[in-house]
């Protein structure tokens, strides 16, 4: 049998891990730690490990990893910013990931996040279950005839797109790499600048890299429309929050819609409820009241969930016994 250490497990990772594991050599044990230079012993006597998004996979980390033996790293998500790359490279770790397991799921997620912040059904909600039944406050505004623009038309932004035309908006995107189907449908590839001067509402769909970390930042935020809708469910990194914060304190950012934040991995994915936040630019960010902050769980369905089990489980498969996997699942 294959021994494989699944990190920041919760009970679904189990539950889905444990349910598509039959007919194979792989044995998985479960740790809540994340990884991390203080945890990374854990991994001592594994032939594989399985990691998440807020696991950290830096050169330090990794060079322990390959002094315990370790072969194959199994990222169960798509991002891989957590991972130095050359660093694995350079020690003949094998790393793969599931590139794609539901675009549709994050999609949703995502004009859930825009339709909430143009409803308001957030605040909806609260009221009417203290029988507040007054319409003040609860004006909206119409996606249809909305300008979007789409920063990054890969599979989760093509699934957006997707829906946002049915929504009769009209769309903008910006990704180095034109896709063909978001043009046969009726998209208009921009700059950057000119989706930024544009947009009604702006989602953000390219992964975390050097280029792209901060892109949201006090330039590309001076140059959007004072009510602009902005949202994230890529990864935090890619806004700058302080910079975010002040737009919104001076009124320059109509809604803001986040299921990921740069400083995430202190906070998301545990019980904080009892604790005192030390973040005071997530704290700060969670008062406006033109904020909706989810907390990662775009890719949070049954559906999804499925695929990246069954995915991450014939990844290892193909790695651990037959020494082989298709260069889409790999990171290198
Ligand atoms: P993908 O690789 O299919 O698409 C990414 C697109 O971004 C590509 O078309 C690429 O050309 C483009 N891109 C790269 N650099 C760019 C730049 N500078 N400007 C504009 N576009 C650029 O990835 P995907 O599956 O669509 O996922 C997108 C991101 O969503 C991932 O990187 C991941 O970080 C995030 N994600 C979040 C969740 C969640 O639960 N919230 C789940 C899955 C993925």
């Amino acid at each position: 049998m294959f021994k494989v250490a699944v990190f920041s497990s919760k009970k679904y990772d189990k539950n889905f891990l444990d349910k598509f594991n039959f007919n194979t050599s792989l044995a998985f044990e479960y740790f809540e730690s994340k990884l991390s230079a203080e945890t990374v012993e854990l991994a001592s006597g594994f032939d594989a490990i399985c990691i998440f998004v807020n696991d950290t996979a830096d050169k330090h980390v990794l060079e322990k990893l390959a002094s315990f033996g370790i072969k194959v790293i199994a990222l169960r998500c798509a991002g891989f910013n957590n991972v130095d790359i050359e660093a694995a490279q350079q020690l003949g770790l094998q790393i793969c990931r599931v590139p794609e397991y539901s675009p549709e799921a994050v999609a949703e997620h995502t004009v859930g996040l825009m339709l909430t912040l143009s409803r308001k059904f957030h605040k909806a909600y609260n009221r009417i279950r203290e029988d507040n039944f007054s319409l003040d406050g609860l004006m909206g505004f119409n996606l249809h005839n909305k300008t979007v623009g789409i920063i990054g038309t890969g599979n989760i932004g093509l699934a957006t797109l997707r829906i946002l035309k049915g929504f009769g908006c009209h769309l903008l995107c910006s990704d180095p790499t034109e896709n063909d189907e978001a043009v046969a449908m009726g998209c208009r590839y921009v700059s950057a600048d000119t989706l930024f001067e544009e947009s009604d509402i702006i989602s953000l769909h390219c992964p975390l890299l050097p280029q792209t970390k901060h892109i949201i930042n006090e330039q590309s935020l001076a140059k959007m429309r004072p009510d602009v809708m902005l949202i994230n469910t890529s990864r935090g990194g890619l806004i700058d929050s302080h910079a975010v914060v002040k737009a919104l304190k001076e009124r320059r950012l109509g809604y803001l819609g986040i299921d990921v934040y740069e400083l995430e991995s202190s906070l998301f994915f545990e019980d904080l409820s009892g604790e005192i936040i030390q973040d005071d630019v997530f704290a700060r960010l969670s008062t406006f009241p033109n904020v909706l902050i989810t907390g990662h769980q775009g890719f949070f369905t049954q559906e999804a969930i499925s695929t990246i089990a069954k995915t991450t489980i014939s990844n290892l498969q193909h790695l651990l016994e037959k020494k082989t996997l298709d260069k889409a699942f790999l990171l290198y």
